[in-house]
């Protein structure tokens, strides 16, 4: 795929139904802010809603900004989040959070996009989480689309939800059904338009999580179940694949658009994207991280000694998992890094200076660990240069004995193409230490013994423990297992066609040498 954008986001949608117990300043814009906020680990580099209200000229109003949630909306300043939410107040609406991967920084990026038309249908918003796999494809087929920003996949949902609802109105539940015909990837959209309809759709393969709650007081869709912390008691209800739910005039259901031929949720989403605290298909993620550090003890062939072992984990997201493993294998759960919370930085995105970023985002406390040998607990292992530069600063700052890594995820070798960054063919580890044999070999296989041996040697670990694919499913837990996955960056089997496509083209320019800056160029 061409371009420098991919889309690691949240997405949220809002009706205030009876306004009675929502009734607060901004309303929905009030319960967008506090929803985006809950999902900031989904995307720290935009924010944004849109908003609708039949009493302002501007009935569709959008606010977005570079930059946190709080940054967005002024959280810290009573003053200026007073006058975004007069400003922007509304009876419904929907959000946004932006986590790109490279450059583009820029504010244009940022969602909800706005779309303008002479009837009122045709003036819609939307935002939109996800990656579109056959994007160069699709912009091909629209034409020249209205925008100096060719390489944004948003462009082009816009121009295919334009153009279902010209020059007359469709059902929304129609124009759904028409994406999933021409796009192939993950697309989860939140949308709203100038008439009061909100809508919010899972893709109908599941990648991306996405939930519902519907109250007496608010019907509203998130990417993540956080999103609805403070608002209900009750717990968020999972959107289906193929499923939407749809608001207008005080009413609110969930609605089939489209047939889900299977399920394919990112297990990613488990292993590290999600807030720990979030339920995705009916599976806690806190408790499935907490599971794979028991699996990981559980496949332990070192023998442990409480006196000499201690179990540290790469905070944050590896804390449940390390708390699990060591609960199991009875050795004490110690904070040898402590993570620099004035550290807002993307690390893994940066691709220059990122060993100074990792250095800045966390800080060895020696008292925990000096002397001791460490069980480092990490989620996952892309580049390999967390591991590495964290492995030495234990043992020369923290003056750890050893340092043995155990990682929650499979060795991650291929690249995303629904809207995970994870780095080209060339940059990941794995595929560094593996030869062409090796590299062609897709599927269900685990790493050989002697690429685990050199991925150890490089980062400096005395040992180095992958979860294996079968601990991983079990511990997600699916009802179908491996079926209801997608685990294409650990295996190479993509749940569609143009990941297909766009894997084998991956591997044929990194084979032949010719793999570009990205490896969806
Ligand atoms: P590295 O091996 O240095 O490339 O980075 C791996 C670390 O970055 C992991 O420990 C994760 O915590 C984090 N990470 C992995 N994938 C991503 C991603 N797509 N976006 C942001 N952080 C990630």
């Amino acid at each position: 795929m061409a371009g420098e954008v991919k889309e690691e986001c949240a997405v949220a949608a809002i009706t205030l139904l009876n306004g009675e117990g929502l009734k607060t300043e901004g309303g929905a814009a009030f319960y967008l802010s506090q929803m985006l906020l809950q999902m900031q680990n989904r995307g720290q580099l935009a924010s944004g809603i849109t908003t609708y209200n039949p009493k302002r000229t501007q009935v569709l109003s959008t606010h977005k900004k570079v930059g946190t949630v709080s940054e967005t909306f002024a959280i810290n300043s009573k003053e200026r989040f007073s006058s975004i939410m007069k400003q922007f107040n509304g009876h419904s609406g929907i959000g946004h959070n932006r986590y790109s991967t490279s450059g583009t920084d820029d504010e244009y990026s940022a969602q909800p996009f706005e779309h303008s038309g002479s009837k009122p249908w045709e003036w819609f918003a939307f935002s939109f989480n996800g990656n579109i796999a056959n994007f160069t494809e699709l912009k091909a087929s629209s034409g020249p689309l209205p925008s100096s920003r060719p390489d944004l996949d948003t462009e082009v949902v816009m121009h295919f939800l334009a153009k279902a609802q010209a020059p007359v109105k469709a059902d929304i539940q129609d124009v759904f059904k028409g994406l999933t015909e021409k796009f192939d990837g993950a697309y989860n959209i939140a949308y709203v338009d100038a008439e009061g309809t909100v809508a919010a759709m899972r893709d109908p393969l599941g990648i991306r999580p996405m939930c519902y709650s519907i109250t007496d007081g608010f019907a509203g869709a998130a990417s993540e179940s956080v999103a609805f912390y403070g608002m209900t008691d009750e717990d968020p209800k999972t959107l289906k694949p193929g499923e939407m739910l749809v608001s207008k005039d005080g009413t609110a259901e969930v609605k089939r658009y489209a047939k889900s031929p299977r399920n394919a949720h990112c297990m990613f989403e488990y292993v590290y994207f999600s807030n720990a605290a979030s339920v995705l298909d009916g599976r806690s993620v806190y408790d499935v991280r907490w599971k794979l550090g028991v699996e990981l003890a559980k496949q332990e062939t070192i023998s442990l000694n409480p006196n000499e072992f201690v179990v540290v984990p790469i905070p944050d997201t590896a804390k449940p998992a390390a708390d699990g493993y060591a609960y199991t294998s009875g050795l004490p759960a110690m904070e040898g890094l402590i993570k620099n919370r004035g550290y807002t930085g993307r690390t893994f995105i940066e691709g220059a200076n990122r060993e100074e970023k990792v250095k800045q985002k966390f800080n060895v406390n020696k008292a925990a660990i000096k002397g001791k040998k460490v069980i480092l607990i990490d989620d996952s292992i892309v580049r390999g240069t967390t591991s590495k530069f964290l492995v030495n600063h234990l043992k020369e700052n923290g003056k750890a004995k050893e340092v043995h890594v155990r990682v929650t995820c499979p060795p991650v070798r291929s690249p995303c193409f629904y809207g995970i960054d994870m780095s080209k063919m060339g940059e990941l580890i794995a595929n560094r230490h593996s030869n062409s044999e090796q590299l062609q070999r897709n599927g269900w296989n685990n790493l050989d013994e002697e690429v685990v041996n050199g991925i150890a040697k490089e980062i400096g670990a005395d040992s180095l423990r992958y979860m294996s694919l079968d601990g991983l499913v079990k511990c997600i837990g699916l009802e179908n297992g491996k079926k209801d996955m997608c685990m294409a960056c650990l295996t190479g089997d993509y749940p569609t066609p143009w990941g297909e496509k766009l894997r084998r083209k991956a591997l044929d320019s990194y084979l032949n040498g010719t793999e570009g800056k990205r490896t969806y160029e």
